[in-house]
C-alpha cells in the first residue's frame, strides 16, 4: 500500500502537487471543459486547511520541450482562482527560473502558485536540450523541481504511467511524498476490483483494436470469470474461428493470437463472450462518423456477416445474452464502446449495457469504466453518475488493467 496525504504531514509545509490540468483550449485559449482542474480543489483545500504552502505543477499538451505560449498554463491559473474564489500566483516563463524559485521561496502558508508548463522542458519527459533520452539531465530537472517545496503529493492519475522528472523522478528528491485523493481513490477502485474481486467478476472490453488491448486480455484471463467483447475487437476474434466477418475491422495479422486467447480462456475456464449478432452495414463515412444517405443497415440473424457489409454494434441477441451476464456481476470493470457509438444508429448495444451496469452497481455490485470514449459512452448513455468510480486516465488505467507497474505510484513510499 502506497502512502495517502492523509499518512503525511504536510501542517505548514511548503507541498509540490502534480496536478492534471492538460485541458481542452479553444482558438482564443479559453477552456472548455474544466473538470480536471474542479477535481484538484478537494485535494488544495485539504492543504489550505493544513496551513500549507502549495506549490502545483502540471503540463499542458504537446510543446515537446519547447516554450509554446499557446500552451502556457496562466488561463488554468485565472481558472482555478475563480474556481478556489483566491488568488492564485503564477510566473510565465520558465518553471525552474529564478523568478519562479523565488516566488516558490517566498511563498506563505495558506497561499498557492501554479508553476508553468513542465513540458516546456524536455527534460520533464527524459529527455535533453538535443532531444536525446538523458536520465541524468531528467533527474537533474527533478532534483530543482524538489527544492522548491519539502514535500510531495501525486494527484494526476493521468501522468503516473510515464516514467517522467515529475512522476517518478521527483520522489527521491523531497522529504516525503504520498498519492493525493484522485490517485487514492483510482487505486483504491482499480486496485481492489483486481486484487480483491467480489465474484461474479465480469469485464467488458470494447473498441476498435485488439492489438490496443492484448495485455489487457492477458492479464484479465487470469483474474476474471467473464469476458464479454464487443466493438470491432470482436470480429477478429470471430474471424479467427472462421466465421464470415464481411468488411468489418478486423486486424488479419492477430487471427492467430485471438485464438491463442480464446484457447486460453477455455483453459483457465474464463467464459468468453462474443456477439452473436450484429447490426450492420454496407458503408460508413467513418471521418464525419456519419451514416451515407445511400447506405443499407441491416441486423443479422447470427453471427454471420454477409459479403459487403461491415458489423458496427452488437445485435438485440447479443445485447440480451450480454445483460444476463451483466445483471447477476458483482465486479464490473469496462474498457472500450461495443460499437461505433458516437453514431446514434449504432450506439444502442453499448448504450444498454451501461445502463445494465448502472442497475448492477445500485444492487451492490462494484463498476469501474475507464479509457476516453467509455466514459463518453456511459455519459452518452447518462449513466456517468451511477457507475461506482471513472477512471480518469486512458492510458494509466488500461496499463493498469495490464498489470503493469505505474512508474509514478511505484515512486512513491509505502506506507509504514
Ligand atoms: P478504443 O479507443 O480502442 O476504445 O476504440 C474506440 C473506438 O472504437 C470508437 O471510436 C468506436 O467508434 C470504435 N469502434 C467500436 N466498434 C467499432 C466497429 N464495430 N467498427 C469500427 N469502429 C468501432
Amino acid at each position: 500500500m502506497k502512502k495517502i496525504l492523509k499518512d503525511i504531514n504536510v501542517k505548514g509545509k511548503k507541498v509540490l502537487v502534480r496536478v492534471d490540468y492538460n485541458v481542452p483550449l479553444d482558438s482564443n485559449l479559453e477552456i472548455t471543459n474544466d473538470k480536471r482542474i474542479v477535481a484538484t480543489i478537494p485535494t488544495i483545500q485539504y492543504l489550505l486547511k493544513e496551513n500549507a504552502a502549495i506549490i502545483l505543477i502540471a503540463h499542458l499538451g504537446r510543446p515537446k520541450g519547447k516554450v509554446v505560449s499557446e500552451m502556457s498554463l496562466k488561463p488554468i491559473s485565472l481558472r482555478l482562482s475563480e474556481l478556489l474564489r483566491l488568488p492564485v500566483k503564477f510566473v510565465s516563463g520558465d518553471c525552474i527560473s529564478p523568478e519562479s524559485k523565488k516566488a516558490a521561496a517566498t511563498l506563505k502558508s495558506g497561499e498557492i502558485l501554479l508553476l508553468e508548463n513542465l513540458r516546456f522542458h524536455p527534460e520533464e519527459e527524459g529527455k535533453n536540450a538535443s532531444g536525446e533520452k538523458d536520465k541524468v539531465a531528467m533527474d537533474a530537472f527533478a532534483k530543482e523541481l524538489a527544492s522548491m517545496g519539502e514535500v510531495f503529493v501525486q494527484d494526476a492519475f493521468g501522468t503516473v504511467h510515464r516514467s517522467h522528472a515529475s512522476t517518478a523522478g521527483i520522489v527521491k528528491y523531497v522529504k516525503d511524498a504520498a498519492a493525493g485523493f484522485l490517485v487514492e481513490k483510482e487505486l483504491k477502485f482499480l486496485g481492489e476490483s483486481l486484487e480483491k474481486p467480489v465474484k461474479t467478476f465480469l469485464s467488458i472490453l470494447g473498441g476498435a483494436k485488439v492489438s490496443d488491448k492484448i495485455n489487457v486480455i492477458e492479464n484479465l484471463l487470469n483474474k476474471v470469470d467473464v469476458i464479454i467483447i464487443g466493438g470491432a475487437m470482436a470480429y477478429t476474434f470471430l474471424k479467427s474461428q472462421g466465421v464470415n466477418t464481411g468488411t468489418s475491422l478486423v486486424e488479419n495479422d492477430k487471427l492467430d493470437l485471438a485464438n491463442e486467447l480464446l484457447k486460453e480462456a477455455k483453459e483457465k475456464k474464463v467464459e468468453f463472450l462474443l456477439p452473436i449478432d450484429h447490426i450492420i452495414i454496407n458503408k460508413v463515412d467513418f471521418v464525419n462518423k456519419q451514416i451515407p444517405k445511400d447506405s443499407e443497415v441491416k441486423t443479422t440473424i447470427d453471427e454471420v456477416i454477409p459479403e459487403g457489409f461491415m458489423g458496427v454494434d452488437v445485435g438485440p441477441k447479443s445485447i440480451e445474452k450480454f445483460s444476463k451476464v451483466v445483471k447477476s456481476a458483482k465486479t464490473i470493470v469496462w474498457n472500450g464502446p461495443l460499437g461505433i457509438f458516437e453514431i446514434d444508429e449504432f450506439s444502442k448495444g453499448t448504450v444498454e449495457i451501461a445502463k445494465l451496469v448502472a442497475e448492477a452497481t445500485e444492487n451492490g455490485a462494484i463498476s469501474v469504466v475507464g479509457g476516453g470514449d467509455s466514459v463518453a459512452a456511459v455519459k452518452k448513455a447518462g449513466v456517468d453518475k451511477r457507475i461506482s468510480h471513472i477512471s480518469t486516465g486512458g492510458g494509466a488505467s488500461l496499463e493498469f488493467l495490464e498489470g503493469k507497474e505505474l512508474p509514478g505510484i511505484a515512486a512513491l513510499p509505502d506506507k509504514k
